[in-house]
């Protein structure tokens, strides 16, 4: 069955397309056609990303929908290309990397970028093959609305088509493309290119093009004299800050922090080697290549800035000034520990703030390390003691009676002038329910290369809105199994 029209050249989405990031011309990317895959088939797609498109409503039931969306065929309206970018990665600078393997089709009259991860090689492949295995792509699909339903800045996932086409990694594996979007994919790592080559043409146009598509209010900022790039370093330090404060509230690691993988919007980007945390442990280590444990859960915060510091670093001939550019930097210092306060309040279920919240976060925090105990079930638990008073199941799960019973009381008596009803519905909207945990997307995974795709579709249901109860869906929502801990995630995606 070959699911390429034959009689078509060319697909129309129903979508209008705009340069874009293209109009900053061919210093900043190439020109090219995505690599096709044979005979593709669905593996998932998200609804809600397809209406905030402004797709069709029929939009998956033509088969040239979905060669358009694997690269099999040219997509009317634009004209792909590949961007260059550089970043560090674990710590040193690795030089020039670029799209690899992510085509970017174009960006939409609504402003939203549409890139095919996986569509074959470009000019930036140095060694790459351009694909992206099943598995990771699922794992992008499913973790980029997963964030998006945690209310967590994340770049979002139309599709995974997958084909049989054969990719090699550490063993054959059927191939896949991810349709992901965003309003945009630049990362810190496209700044440093221009800047570590010199080339300060190029890196003042990619500034002013990305200030004035995404932080206007940094041209007609008070802040450093009007310096309007140090004023557009501390909007990208903040919306940094904001973003880790809420990966570290909901016990996301990312895995592979590089400053390539670092979003100039502050979306979480790249999803590699990532993970919930189980049981909580905060020098956990989720990405099996991290052999130094950079990219740890608890130096994540650390990490982004060290990767800010880079970006000022390559923005400082356009700032002008070193102390200008450090100082642009330092409100992360302020704006991490109290966004992420903030996240934690709320999952304490408290709408206004004391003095001693601080150590009230602090002490779960460190009780729930002491008995590696499940994150995730850990906060649902204590949400549903509001709601029911009942301490059992919370208490539950922690060996450490006696230190738990003694945070409880605190706990209890900064609840003391709370609304129950009130408290409880702000931890139930602070505390999901649903996480994708490894062992989650593993199973999907596994059923879809058996080609049922029924668990990718469950998952993104319950993912999507993971404050919700989904009765029934339970077993989406207990301990994991002793085989998740055997799970190696690496780089090798
Ligand atoms: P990542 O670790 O996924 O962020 O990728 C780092 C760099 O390697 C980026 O420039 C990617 O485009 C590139 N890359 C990763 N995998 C491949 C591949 N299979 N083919 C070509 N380039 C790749
Ligand atoms: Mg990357």
């Amino acid at each position: 069955m070959s699911l390429l029209a034959e009689d078509t050249d060319v697909a129309d989405l129903g979508l209008r397309w705009k340069p874009g990031f293209a109009a900053l011309g061919p210093a900043f990317l190439t020109h090219l056609r995505p690599t096709p895959l044979p005979d593709p088939y669905w593996v998932g797609h998200s609804e809600a990303v397809a209406r905030e498109l402004g797709l069709p409503a029929d939009w998956r039931q033509s088969d040239i929908t979905l060669a358009a969306l694997t690269g099999s065929l040219p997509i009317a309206g634009t004209n792909p290309f590949a961007t260059v970018y550089s970043g560090h990665q674990f710590g040193v600078w690795a030089g020039q990397l670029g799209d690899g393997r992510a085509i970017m089709l174009g960006e939409t009259e609504g402003g939203l970028e549409v890139q095919l991860k996986g569509a074959g090689r470009t000019p930036y492949s140095r060694g790459g093959d351009g694909r992206a295995v099943l598995r990771s792509s699922i794992r992008e699909f499913l973790c980029s609305e997963a964030m998006h339903g945690l209310g967590i800045p994340t770049t979002r996932a139309l599709s995974v088509t997958g084909s049989d086409a054969r990719v090699f990694r550490e063993e054959p594996e059927s191939a896949a493309v991810v349709a992901r979007v965003a309003p945009s994919f630049i990362r810190f790592g496209h700044f440093e290119h221009f800047a570590a080559n010199q080339r300060e043409g190029e890196l003042r146009a990619l500034a002013d093009y990305v200030i004035d598509r995404y932080y206007p209010a940094c041209r007609t900022t008070d802040r450093f004299n009007g310096n309007a790039y140090a004023g557009f370093l501390e909007a990208v330090s903040e919306r940094t800050a904001a973003l880790l404060a809420q990966w570290q509230a909901v016990g996301f690691c990312h895995g592979v922090m590089n400053t390539d993988n670092m979003s100039i919007l502050g979306l979480t980007i790249d999803y590699g080697p990532f993970q919930f945390l189980d049981g909580f442990d905060p020098r956990h280590i989720c990405n099996h290549s991290d052999t130094s444990g950079r990219y740890a859960f608890n130096q994540q915060p650390n990490v982004a800035y060290w990767n800010l510091f880079c970006l000022a670093q390559a923005l400082l001939p356009l700032i002008g000034d070193q102390e200008v550019a450090v100082a642009a930097l330092e409100s992360y210092k302020t704006v991490f520990p109290n966004a992420f306060e903030a996240r934690m309040r709320a999952k304490l279920g408290l709408a206004d703030s004391a003095e001693s919240d601080r150590a009230l976060i602090e002490g779960a925090l460190k009780l729930l390390a002491a008995g590696k105990v499940d994150y995730t079930i850990f906060w649902r638990r204590l949400s549903q003691y509001m709601a029911d008073g009942n301490a059992e199941p919370v208490r539950d799960m922690f060996l450490d009676r006696a230190g738990f019973d003694t945070w409880l009381l605190s706990f209890s008596e900064r609840h003391a002038q709370s609304v129950r009803s009130e408290a409880t519905g702000l931890m139930l909207r602070s505390n999901p329910k649903y996480v994708l945990r490894n062992h989650l997307g593993q199973q999907a995974i596994e059923a879809a290369g058996q080609k049922d795709f029924s668990g990718v579709a469950t998952l993104l249901t319950l993912l999507e809105t993971p404050f919700e109860e989904h009765p029934g869906a339970n077993a989406y929502a207990g301990f994991p199994p002793d085989w998740a801990s055997t799970i190696e995630i690496s780089c090798s995606s």
